[in-house]
């Protein structure tokens, strides 16, 4: 070591007391008297370290998505798959000593479906199997259908017209070819320094445009399936978004069954739907064999939210809940959207209750249905337990809940908290979010993120919350498609994600006082009544 270095080491020393000076003057608790607004929120360091034991050490994450993903299958809420996952995590979270352990009914959702066979093949020109999905709560073939392929243009009442008479008992494809490009850029990704500062700023509002085509556009295939049901089709193809065997498929048909019926719909794998199109365009003939056995199931239209709780002591009467929606699409086994979120929310309850840390608030999970078709379970919660999003009337139990959390953007680490809007917060979850940056969490993002539960609680003026999690494969994979399968979760982040979520809950049970809440919203006019759809 140079003496030129001993007197820069010297140097730098005494900058670093300099620092150290400031720091303690800015971090010194404020005199008495003095507005105590910027008291430091408090974090207890070793309440994270015994969860982050656990959490870490003895993961149960994965065993959990496995059994809500791999035993019982996809979980389309009425369905019977979604009522034995839901029997399962209730026992389940019973074993761990959770109380009050329970399947609530919310309320009528209509009638299940499940797709219970399916079997389709390209018969000529050339014999090929064909990947392909039935569309939820449409009806099967009726046992197996050989039938001629068409392509038919229906996009106008003239189509339908010039069609008329055409169509009867064959497989009308109703799409063009669509292109398909290779994949140049990975499909899954995690958010750089970057995307976290980007999403972190503030947007500015964007003017709203007109919707007025979207309803006519509503009407016009209203009138479209009544003419495939009155022709008689044998079903409707259609290439699926996604490729190389990805398929992304949702519902075709309606769960009330007093509404008009529709014919087999089918989504199809883009490369083999493009394949039957360009066959026709040669004009050769083809034949398809299509096999798809779908059931209706109206024993019980009634549909339900899990829920669990661990009692709180001296605050018991207060609450904070977590959730995520357990329902699925079909077409893979809803791993990404959303076991992944109810394994996390289920993970975090067991570590909270195997830690035995104390907990002044009552800690309520929530595992709602219906969420695929307009957050149906959670606010229907809401309106039960907390208010009116269309009147504004509040419950006593609004009163009670100090904040909701929520885990539906996939199997992605946790990289923040989207704030929705409440600057208050920011200064608490800051505090709560400083031990995690060692696990990449460090943005607090002031904007509004929707699309989800948390929303019901944000529409009665309680804070809900979503967290920022990387997109991983989400837009590009798995997100409502045939490969939303357990294999594409990633299990240490499923386990870091709910080692942050049970330490939030655990500083929102034992803050002094309740979370600060936005001013409460307008009332919203109750929304045109809904049915089937995605
Ligand atoms: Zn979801």
């Amino acid at each position: 070591m140079t003496r030129a270095n001993t007197t820069r080491r010297r140097r730098r020393a005494f900058v670093h007391l300099l620092i150290l000076m400031a720091t303690a003057v800015a971090l010194a608790p404020p005199l008495a008297g003095q507005n105590d607004d910027h008291n430091r929120e408090p974090v207890d360091l070793q309440a994270i370290y015994r969860i982050k034991d656990e959490g870490l050490q003895r993961s149960k994450v994965m065993d959990i998505a496995s059994y809500l993903t791999d035993v019982h299958g996809p979980r389309l809420t009425g369905s019977p798959n979604i009522r034995a996952a839901a029997e399962w995590a209730v026992k389940e979270m019973q074993a761990w000593g959770l109380a009050n352990a329970t399947l609530a009914t919310w309320g009528s959702f209509g009638r299940g479906w499940t797709n219970d066979r399916y079997a389709g093949h390209l018969m000529t020109p050339a014999r090929s199997p064909i990947i392909a999905y039935p569309k939820a709560w449409t009806p099967g073939t009726n046992g197996p259908v050989v039938s001629e392929a068409v392509r038919a243009v229906l996009a106008n009442e003239a189509d339908l017209n010039s069609q008329r008479g055409k169509l009867r008992g064959k497989f009308v494809l109703t799409e063009p070819e669509r292109a398909v490009s290779a994949h140049v850029e990975p499909q899954a990704r995690r958010y750089s320094d970057s995307d976290l500062a980007e999403r972190a700023r503030q947007p500015v509002a964007q003017p709203q445009g007109g919707g007025g085509s979207n309803v006519a556009n509503q009407e016009f295939l209203r009138k479209r399936m009544a003419f495939l049901v009155s022709e008689g089709v044998a079903a409707t193809l259609e290439p699926g978004r996604g490729d190389g065997g990805t398929v992304f498929v949702l519902g075709g048909g309606s769960r009330h069954a007093q509404d008009p019926p529709s014919v087999p719909q089918i989504v199809v794998a883009v490369e083999h739907y493009n394949r039957i199109v360009r066959i026709l365009d040669r004009e050769i003939p083809v034949t398809l064999e299509f096999d798809i056995r779908n059931t209706f199931h109206d024993a019980d239209l009634n549909a339900f939210n899990l829920v669990a709780e661990i009692p709180g002591t001296d605050k018991a009467d207060e609450l904070v809940m977590l959730g995520a929606h357990f329902d699925s699409w079909h077409g893979g086994t809803g791993a990404t959207d959303n076991a992944a979120g109810s394994a996390v929310m289920m993970e975090a309850m067991r570590i909270l209750k195997v830690t035995g840390l104390r907990l002044r608030r009552t800690v309520r999970i929530a595992l709602w249905t219906g969420e695929e078709h307009g957050l149906l379970g959670s606010r229907a919660y809401v309106n039960e337990h907390f208010g009116s999003r269309q009147t504004l009337e509040l419950k006593p139990g609004h009163r009670k809940l100090s904040g909701y959390f929520n885990v539906d953007n996939g199997t992605g680490a946790i990289r923040g908290v989207y704030l929705q809007g409440n600057e208050t917060i920011s200064p608490i979850f800051a505090a709560w979010m400083e031990p995690f940056q060692n696990l990449g969490m460090t943005t607090l993002a002031i904007r509004n993120t929707g699309g989800t539960d948390h929303l019901a609680f944000n529409e009665v003026g309680l804070p809900g919350f979503q967290f920022i999690q990387d997109p991983i494969e989400y837009e590009s994979r798995t997100h409502h498609s045939n490969m939303d399968v357990y294999d594409r979760l990633q299990a240490s982040d499923m386990m870091k994600n709910a080692v942050i979520v049970a330490s939030f809950v655990y500083h929102a049970a034992n803050r002094d006082s309740l979370l600060p809440r936005k001013p409460l919203p307008k009332p919203a006019p109750r929304p045109g009544a809904s049915s089937g759809g995605p």
